[in-house]
C-alpha cells in the first residue's frame, strides 16, 4: 500500500531524491566511496557545499552582501545564537510569540540582553497571528515565526515596520517566494522542507555582522562560519547533500514559485473539505491558516480514534495532532503530492457518510 506521509517532522521528501541519496551512500558519482564516509574537504563533497549554497542564492534570490550557512545544532541552536550576533549588549530586541517555537526564542534570547515580547496569542491558545501591535522603532530587530507548525498559523503580510527582521522559517522555507532584502537573518531547520535533520540552514546580511560587542565562541559566531564557508568543523555532510538534491528537485519543477502554487492547491483543496464536513472544524483563525500545517479537530472527539484508524487504514501517516492543540494535523511540505491530500479529503468525506448513515 503506498504511505501518505503527513508527518510535521521529520518529513517526507521527494521519492526521486530519496533514491539517489540512497544510491550516494553506497557508491557516490562511481566514486567508490560513499558520500558518508569521504573527506568534507575533498574536490567533491567541496562541490556539493558549493552548489548547495549556490542553490539557496537560486531559488531564493538572494541579494549581494547575504551569506548562506549551513550549520549544525537546528533552529533551536539559531534561538541563542541568532540574538548572539545580532542584539547588542545594551539594545533591546522586539519578538512576537505565535506559539512554542517562538516562546523558546524569547527564552533564549532573554539570557542575552532585553527583549520585547511585543504582541502574543497565547491568550487563544495562539490559534491567530496578533495583529494591530507596534514595533518599538529602537528595536535592533523583530524577531518572529513565519509559520506555526504546532498551531497551525501562518504570516500572510510582512509585519508593517522599518525595523530589521530576524525569521525563523523551519517550516515555510522554499514554500513561497520571499524578499530576502527584508531580513538581516533567516534560519531553519533542514528536516521539514528541505532535507534530513543534521543542517540548518542560515542566510545573513554580513552588514549586521560585528555590531553586538560580545567576544562570541567560534562555532556560535556567523563571522567566523563565513570566513571558514561552512566548514569550521565536520559538516552534516549527508543532510546537506540531500538538501542539495531536493533544491535541484524543486528547481526541476519550476523553482519556488512553483511550490508556491502546488502548495495552494493543495491547501485548498482540504481546507475546503474541513470546511464543508460537517464532522469536522478547523482550529486556527480563517485569515492565518497555515498552508504548510493545517489544524482540525473533530467536533465530536471521541471519534478520534475511529477517524484515525480509518485515515491509517488507506495509508495515511502523521495526522495525529500536536498534544497541545489536539485532533489532526496534516503537515503538507514540498513534497507532498496532490493526490495524497486527495486520499485524506476522500477518507473524511467516507467517514462522514458512515456516521451519518
Ligand atoms: C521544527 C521547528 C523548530 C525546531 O527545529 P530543530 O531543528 O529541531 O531545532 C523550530 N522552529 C520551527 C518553526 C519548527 O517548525
Amino acid at each position: 500500500m503506498k504511505i501518505h506521509n503527513f508527518s510535521a517532522g521529520p518529513c517526507i521528501l521527494p521519492k526521486s531524491v530519496m533514491e539517489k541519496a540512497a544510491e550516494s551512500v553506497v557508491n557516490y558519482k562511481n566514486t567508490g566511496l560513499s558520500i558518508i564516509e569521504m573527506s568534507h574537504r575533498s574536490k567533491e563533497f567541496v562541490d556539493v557545499m558549493n552548489r548547495s549554497v549556490a542553490l539557496v542564492k537560486e531559488l531564493l534570490n538572494v541579494p549581494e552582501g547575504y551569506a548562506v550557512l549551513f550549520l549544525q545544532g537546528g533552529a533551536s541552536m539559531q534561538f541563542y545564537m541568532s540574538a548572539l550576533n545580532l542584539l547588542p549588549l545594551d539594545g533591546k530586541a522586539a519578538y512576537i510569540n505565535t506559539g512554542t517555537w517562538s516562546s523558546k526564542a524569547i527564552k533564549e534570547a532573554k539570557l542575552l540582553g532585553e527583549i520585547d515580547e511585543i504582541a502574543s496569542s497565547k491568550d487563544n491558545n495562539f490559534s491567530y497571528i496578533p495583529k494591530g501591535y507596534t514595533v518599538p522603532s529602537e528595536a535592533s530587530f523583530l524577531h518572529y515565526t513565519t509559520n506555526n507548525t504546532i498551531f497551525g498559523t501562518q504570516f500572510k503580510h510582512l509585519p508593517k515596520t522599518k525595523v530589521r527582521l530576524v525569521c525563523d522559517m523551519s517550516s515555510d522555507i522554499m514554500t513561497q517566494e520571499i524578499d530576502i532584502s527584508r531580513y538581516d537573518l533567516i534560519y531553519a531547520g533542514a528536516q521539514k522542507n528541505l532535507g534530513p535533520a543534521g543542517a540548518t540552514l542560515v542566510i545573513v546580511n554580513k552588514e549586521a555582522l560585528g555590531k553586538s560587542g560580545r567576544t562570541i565562541a567560534s562555532m556560535l559566531d556567523y563571522q567566523n562560519q563565513i570566513d571558514k564557508e561552512s566548514m569550521f568543523n565536520t559538516p552534516p555532510c549527508f543532510s546537506i547533500y540531500t538538501a542539495m538534491l531536493t533544491m535541484e528537485w524543486v528547481k526541476e519543477l519550476g523553482g519556488v514559485k512553483a511550490m508556491e502554487k502546488r502548495n495552494a492547491e493543495k491547501s485548498t483543496l482540504l481546507y475546503s473539505e474541513i470546511d464543508r464536513n460537517s464532522l469536522f472544524k478547523g482550529t486556527a483563525a480563517f485569515e492565518d491558516r497555515s498552508v504548510m500545517n493545517p489544524t482540525f479537530v473533530l467536533k465530536d472527539d471521541s471519534l478520534n480514534a475511529e477517524f484515525l484508524k480509518a485515515s491509517i487504514d488507506v495509508g495515511i501517516n502523521g495526522i495525529k495532532g500536536h498534544r497541545s492543540v489536539g485532533g489532526f494535523r496534516a503537515s503538507m511540505y514540498n513534497a507532498l503530492e496532490l493526490e495524497s491530500v486527495q486520499v485524506l479529503v476522500d477518507v473524511m468525506k467516507a467517514f462522514e457518510k458512515r456516521q451519518n448513515s
